[in-house]
């Protein structure tokens, strides 16, 4: 069988670096067991997206789809880095 990725799984990963390499938020606590919170909660929040491996560079793409199901993604990763902000688990 061919291997079968979460393409959300990526895309949020590439969130999570984003906001752990810029940490723009002196409030906010950038641990590893914060950061996987925020990496957990936001995916089980979205429907995840299977695609067969290897990616094709068209799936990366630009369309009017994909930009909202990024805005969409944005959204609910900027949900549970606040949940994570406001009730740390340690
Ligand atoms: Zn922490």
């Amino acid at each position: 069988m061919i291997e079968v990725t979460n393409i959300n799984e990526l895309l949020v990963a590439d969130l999570i670096d984003e906001l752990t390499s810029a940490k723009k938020d002196k409030k906010m606590c950038y641990c590893d067991v914060c950061v996987t919170d925020i990496m957990t909660i936001t995916l089980n929040n979205l429907k995840p997206r299977y695609v067969a491996s290897p990616l094709t560079e068209t799936f990366f793409k630009p369309s009017a789809t994909k930009k909202e199901q990024a805005n969409l993604i944005r959204a609910v990763f900027e949900n549970a880095v606040q949940k994570v902000k406001k009730s740390p688990r340690h």
